[in-house]
């Protein structure tokens, strides 16, 4: 088995100019002539050595010879990546903690990440738009997914014709086709390890039924009344859909489309009327439009709150449970269920919200 991989990568990094041809890859049957003739002057150098060195390579030796590197966009989806891909792959998350990836456009340094990467994930439905053009050029070289590409149109929010809301990250059933679809990509990379992805994939869709059940049963004991959010832009469109709640964002899909005073009117109107209780920010995204809402709703008698910051296109601070993918939505569910007067506790689904470092 040692052997194998040893050979393996000997005989792909002399054949083949793939950038990521360190890995582990059963290639035997596209194999060339020379490379064939490569591999038995391999065969007997690596016997030749096996039978010279006292000591045989370690078990953790040979694994580390299949790390990887991957580099991918937002918080949610590395959480996937290094969730599914355990220690065989190095993860490096472009667009960190309350960082908008509507807007953002990558530096020299995060170019050189990506080119530097052997991987590379995105969100994708056009939720890192500045980036297109870079992914394209990207994938000349080496293998870039968007964990959305799999995803069937039907269960996609339309927005216009041809384009779908990016936001698929609020629905634990979305981000469920998303794990699937790197369990499917890493497969593919790395085919030797498919079993393993699959086994560290399924543990983590088990966290996600765990985490879509709270929120089901959270977000239930909202009052039928209370049962509407406004948030400062809409990217909380598959949360409403999944638990049963009107959702209204000041800005748009987008936060590249600026708020009006118009939008801001209408809103308040709509908070007046139905005597919503509260209102949210976002930790990514300017709260000037929100308070904008609750002075408009102040004047004309009616105190709304604000119910708390969600996190809607970018984690918590790394290292925090807030900084995980269960641990954002948990904190979500949990701040829309009591600011709208529902049942959950403070702590959350498994008592870690603001927690240690928070
Ligand atoms: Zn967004």
């Amino acid at each position: 088995m040692q052997l194998d991989i040893h050979l393996v990568a000997l005989v792909t990094n002399t054949g083949s100019s793939k950038p990521y041809s360190h890995l582990p890859r059963n290639r035997y049957e596209s194999m060339t002539m020379r490379n064939q003739t490569l591999l038995l002057i391999a065969l007997l150098m690596s016997v030749l050595a096996m039978s010279c060195t006292q000591e045989p390579r370690t078990d953790e030796a040979a694994e580390g010879d299949s790390t990887y590197h991957v580099a991918a966009t937002v918080g949610m989806v590395s959480d996937i990546v290094k969730n599914v891909a355990g220690d065989r792959a190095t993860v490096t998350t472009i667009v960190g903690a309350g960082v908008d990836p509507h807007l953002y456009t990558p530096t020299r340094g995060d170019i050189a990440e990506f080119q530097k990467a052997d991987v590379v994930f995105y969100s994708g439905l056009l939720l890192e738009g500045k980036m297109t053009d870079l992914f394209e050029r990207l994938a000349e070289d080496k293998p870039v997914y968007a964990v959305t590409d799999l995803i069937d149109e039907e269960y996609l929010l339309p927005i216009s014709a041809g384009h779908f809301d990016p936001h698929v990250w609020m629905d634990p059933k979305g981000w469920t086709k998303a794990t699937e679809a790197v369990v499917a990509s890493l497969s593919e990379v790395d085919p030797a390890h498919a079993a393993e992805y699959k086994a560290y994939g399924a543990a983590y869709l088990n966290q996600l039924a765990d985490l879509d059940n709270y929120a089901t049963e959270r977000l239930a004991t909202i009052p039928d009344n209370a049962r509407v959010m406004v948030t400062a832009h809409d990217a909380f469109g598959y949360l409403g859909r999944a638990y049963g709640l009107e959702v209204i964002g000041i800005q748009g899909i987008s936060t590249d489309s600026e708020a009006g005073l118009q939008d801001i009117n209408r809103i308040v109107d709509l908070l007046v009327e139905r005597n919503v209780p509260s209102v949210f920010v976002e930790s990514s995204v300017s709260e000037k439009n929100v308070e904008a809402l609750v002075e408009g709703a102040r004047s004309r008698g009616h105190e709304v709150e604000i119910g708390g910051s969600l996190f809607s296109d970018a984690m918590g601070k790394s290292g925090t449970y807030e900084g995980s993918y269960v641990g954002m939505i948990d904190h979500n569910v949990t701040t829309i269920t009591r600011a709208l007067g529902g049942d959950a506790p403070e702590r959350g689904m498994q008592g870690k919200l603001g927690g240690e470092g928070h």
